[in-house]
């Protein structure tokens, strides 16, 4: 990994990672094989700082193996990383990885705290170990990030005396405290009872809105519409659809005509489950595929 922002003089004008100042995140052709499988095509893929972006798409797609590439939980198999300027390629050393970690704060599905460990002593651990604070400077900025996610009172709870909201919210406050450049989350309120999932979104909406740089891996689409500000649909590995959320979801995205068929298969919208999010796009699939069928019928092409 070259740590050097790629210079205006060595690369041409609309090199990739060029324009860094403005994009927190960049990503290139890049390609992900599991085995025999490529579950990733050639994608590119960018974050503007201060961005918040939804990844959307069917189970398996590609979402986490997408987002977990970012910051090489998963290394690419090909392709090229910039992350705000910095070059990711190929293996990293392992100093390169803990840099790379450090920058990007990952939110996991299930919380991955630590549960031998305090509150205090989950959020302190890597901002001490990794950043190298104090201990005194570490446990105020852990009780302030507390008290941003609602949990003041927490601090000295263990993992298994909260709820999954709580949890999930511990652990947004343990990303937070390494102050990195952008914060990653695969499906941060998919293992939550439904009524937890507020109380996490909105912790993440409050982010999203103090100009955070975000990736979200979600099926909320409530969340994806109304706070993202670009959506991304993955569907088999490939960016199929990205946009301003209010483009993506309404039934003529960018603007195109849909067949006559679309509001009979396009499912009541906003959709509220995984299933129907999926439904959703396997509809919108289907519609396009349909349109351009007939549209190539009307031209008298095969
Ligand atoms: P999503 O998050 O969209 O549900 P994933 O990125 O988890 O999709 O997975 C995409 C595909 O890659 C799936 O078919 C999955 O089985 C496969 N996959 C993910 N991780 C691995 C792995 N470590 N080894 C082999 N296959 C994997
Ligand atoms: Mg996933």
């Amino acid at each position: 990994m070259e740590y050097q922002r790629p210079s205006a003089s060595a690369q041409p004008e609309a090199a990739p990672g060029a324009s860094a100042g403005a994009l927190m995140i960049d990503v290139r052709g890049l390609c992900k094989v599991f085995g025999e499988r490529q579950v990733l095509h050639d994608i590119d893929f960018s974050v503007k700082r201060g961005e918040c972006v939804a990844v959307i798409g069917p189970s398996g797609s590609g979402k986490s193996t997408l987002i977990r590439c970012l910051n090489y939980l998963e290394t690419p198999t090909s392709g090229t990383i910039w992350i705000d300027g910095k070059e990711l390629h190929g293996q990293l050393s392992p100093a390169e990885l803990s840099e790379v970690r450090r920058e990007l704060g990952m939110v996991f599905y299930n919380f991955n705290l630590f549960p031998h460990m305090s509150v205090l002593a989950n959020i302190t651990l890597a901002p001490v170990q990794v950043r190298r604070a104090s201990r005194a400077q570490a446990e105020q900025t852990a009780r302030e990030l507390l008290e941003k996610v609602g949990l003041k009172d927490k601090a000295d709870a263990y993992p298994s005396q909260l709820s999954g909201g709580q949890k999930q919210r511990v652990a947004i406050a343990r990303a937070l405290a390494m102050n990195p450049k952008a914060l990653l989350f695969d499906e941060p309120t998919s293992a939550l009872d439904p009524e937890l999932v507020g109380e996490v979104l909105k912790v993440m909406r409050g982010l999203a809105e103090e100009g955070r740089t975000m990736v979200v891996v979600t099926h909320e689409m409530g969340f994806a519409r109304s706070v993202a500000d670009r959506v991304v649909f993955l569907d088999q590995g490939r960016i199929v659809e990205q946009g301003d959320p209010e483009e993506v979801f309404r039934l003529s995205p960018r603007g195109r005509s849909w067949p006559a068929c679309a509001p009979a298969i396009w499912p009541a919208w906003p959709p509220r489950s995984t299933t129907s999010s999926t439904h959703l796009y396997l509809a919108h699939r289907q519609c396009r595929r349909d349109f351009s069928r007939r549209g190539a019928e009307k031209v008298g092409q095969p």
